[in-house]
C-alpha cells in the first residue's frame, strides 16, 4: 500500500498491520521477529518518522479505558485520538494539558513526538502530563513505564518516536476547565525585535502563538501578529462539528509562489488594524485553526511539502532568528505558514525537541532548490546550538541529527540493552543512522 505522511513526501511502498489488541500486537512481533516495524498513528506526522517497509497500525486500539473524576486522571488506549478526548471531556469541564496545532493526533503519536502547544513556556511538553506508559517492546513483554518505574525506558520513549516499543496506553492528567472558550488578545508586531518583546511581557499567558510574515525585509523583518489567550471563566462548556470543507483535489503547486506568499502575508497582516485586539473564541478555532479544512495539505500540489521547524536558545534569540528570516527572505522562497513560539525549559526525554528559546515552524513545498537551502539553514541552526524537530523533518543527515541530539548514543544504549534496535524501526531512523 502507498503511504506517506502530513507532507505527503516521501510516499513508500509498505505492508500495513492492523492489530486489534495488545495480544495480537505481540502475536505480530513474535511472527515478525527480527524484521523491523515501524508504529503509526494518524499520520500527522509531516516527514518519514512513521514510515517504514513494515508498518503497525495502531488505530483500532482506540478505547478510553478509565477516568478518575477526583485526579482527572484518564486512562486510554494509544489511538484514541485528542479530538475524542476533547468530546468526551470538555462537557465534563476537563482539557488536554497540551496539545498541539490538529486534534487529530493519536495519544501513541502525541508521546512518540513528546509534542508541545501554544503552553510550553508554562506547563512543558505532552509527556510531562503522562503518569505512566505501557509498553508493548516484544511477543512476551509489556512493562509499565513511568519517571519512577523503568525510567531509562520512560524518558527514551517519551520523545522517541516509535523506536522503543508500541506504546499500548497511556495515563494522562487532564486539566479542569469551566468553559470550552477562549479570551484572546492578538498584538501586532512591526518587527522581529518588537515580537520578541512581546513574548516576554506576555510569558505570564498561559497560551501565546505568533503568525510572522516571513519574506518581509529591512525594516519590517520578522513583522508578526502574536495571539495570547486563556480559557474563560464563563460556565459554556461545549463541542462544535468541523466545517465539513476540504480540498477536493492536489492545487497546483505553481499557485504557490513568491508573489501569492507576499499578497497573502499582507493581507493577514493588515487584517488588524489596531495594535491590540480582543476577542473571545472557542477553543477549537484558537488551537486548530487549520483542522477545519479537511486534507488542506493538498494545498501544495502533487510534490507535496515539508515542514521545517527548529529551536534557538533564548541567548541567541534575536541575532539567530534574524540571520536566518534573511537568509529565508533572499531564497525567493516563502512560506504562508509561519509560527513562532516561546518555549520554556526543556525536559529530561532524550529526543524531546523542545530547548528555553525561540522556535519556528514554516511550510515549504518541495521543489529543486529546496533542500540545498534547509541544509544551509541546518548548519545555521546547529552553529546557534538549536536543534531542527525529527515528527517534522522528512530530511536532516546522520551528521545534523547526531549535533541535535548530542544524548542520541545514551538513547541506543537504552534500546540495545532492551533488545530494541532492530524490532522498532522507520525511515527517518534509518535516515539518521539510529539502525
Ligand atoms: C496541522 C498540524 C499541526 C501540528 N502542530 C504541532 C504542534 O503545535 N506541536 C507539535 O509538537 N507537533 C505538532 N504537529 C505534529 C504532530 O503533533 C505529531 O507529528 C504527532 O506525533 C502526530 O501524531 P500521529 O498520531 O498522527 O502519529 P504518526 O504521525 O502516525 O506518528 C508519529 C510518530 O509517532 C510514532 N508512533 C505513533 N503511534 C505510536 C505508538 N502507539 N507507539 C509508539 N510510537 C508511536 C510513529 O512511529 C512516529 O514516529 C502538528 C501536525 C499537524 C499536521
Amino acid at each position: 500500500m502507498k503511504m506517506h505522511g502530513w507532507g505527503r513526501y516521501p510516499e513508500v511502498d509498505a505492508e500495513v498491520f492492523t492489530p486489534q489488541t495488545k495480544r495480537e500486537v505481540q502475536e505480530l512481533l513474535g511472527r515478525l521477529q527480527g524484521q523491523g516495524v515501524t508504529p503509526r498513528g494518524l499520520g500527522r506526522s509531516y516527514g518519514d518518522s512513521s514510515l517504514g517497509d513494515r508498518m503497525l497500525s495502531t488505530r483500532w486500539m482506540n478505547h478510553l479505558l478509565s477516568f478518575d473524576p477526583e485526579s482527572g486522571v484518564l486512562y486510554a488506549e494509544a489511538a484514541v485520538s485528542l479530538q475524542e478526548i476533547l468530546q468526551t471531556f470538555v462537557p465534563k469541564g476537563w482539557f488536554l494539558p497540551v496539545t498541539p496545532g490538529t486534534q487529530f493526533v493519536t495519544v501513541g503519536g502525541a508521546i512518540a513526538s513528546d509534542v508541545h502547544g501554544k503552553n510550553h513556556h508554562v506547563a512543558g511538553c505532552f509527556c510531562d502530563h503522562v503518569e505512566y506508559l505501557d509498553l508493548i517492546t516484544g511477543p512476551d513483554t509489556i512493562l509499565r513505564c513511568s519517571p519512577v518505574e523503568n525510567p531509562e525506558l520512560f524518558h527514551a520513549t517519551c520523545g522517541g518516536m516509535g523506536l522503543t516499543g508500541i506504546v499500548y496506553a497511556a495515563a494522562i492528567r487532564l486539566k479542569p476547565v469551566t468553559s470550552a472558550y477562549i479570551d484572546q488578545t492578538t498584538h501586532k508586531a512591526s518587527n522581529l525585535r518588537e515580537i520578541l518583546e512581546l513574548f516576554a511581557v506576555h510569558e505570564a499567558e498561559p497560551y501565546s502563538v505568533a503568525w510572522i510574515d516571513c519574506i518581509s525585509t529591512g525594516s519590517s523583518l520578522g513583522r508578526s501578529l502574536l495571539m495570547t489567550g486563556d480559557h474563560t471563566r464563563q460556565e459554556k462548556l461545549t463541542v462544535k462539528a468541523g466545517s465539513g470543507l476540504s480540498l477536493p483535489v492536489d492545487m497546483p503547486s505553481a499557485l504557490l509562489n513568491r508573489h501569492t506568499i507576499r499578497a497573502f502575508n499582507t493581507l493577514y497582516y493588515h487584517r488588524i488594524r489596531e495594535r491590540v485586539v480582543r476577542s473571545h473564541t472557542h477553543y477549537g478555532p484558537f488551537f486548530y485553526p487549520l483542522d477545519s479544512i479537511g486534507d488542506w495539505n493538498r494545498m501544495y500540489g502533487g510534490n507535496g511539502f515539508t515542514q521545517y521547524q527548529f529551536v534557538v536558545p533564548k541567548a541567541a534569540g534575536y541575532p539567530a532568528m534574524k540571520a536566518i528570516l534573511e537568509t529565508i527572505a533572499g531564497s525567493g522562497k516563502g512560506s504562508f505558514l509561519a509560527v513562532l513560539k516561546a518555549f520554556g525549559k526543556q525536559n529530561r526525554n532524550l529526543l524531546s525537541f523542545p530547548m528555553e528559546g525561540y522556535t519556528l515552524a514554516l511550510d515549504f513545498k518541495i521543489e529543486p532548490e529546496l533542500f540545498p537551502l534547509l541544509d544551509r539553514l541546518d548548519s545555521m541552526v546547529l552553529d546557534y546550538g538549536g536543534r531542527i524537530y525529527l515528527t517534522k523533518d522528512a530530511r536532516m543527515s546522520e551528521a545534523t541529527f547526531r549535533r541535535c541530539y548530542p544524548v542520541w548514543e545514551q538513547f541506543q544504549a537504552i534500546r540495545e540493552a532492551n533488545g530494541l534496535k532492530g524490532r522498532f524501526t522507520s525511515l527517518q531512523s534509518k535516515r539518521t543512522g539510529l539502525d
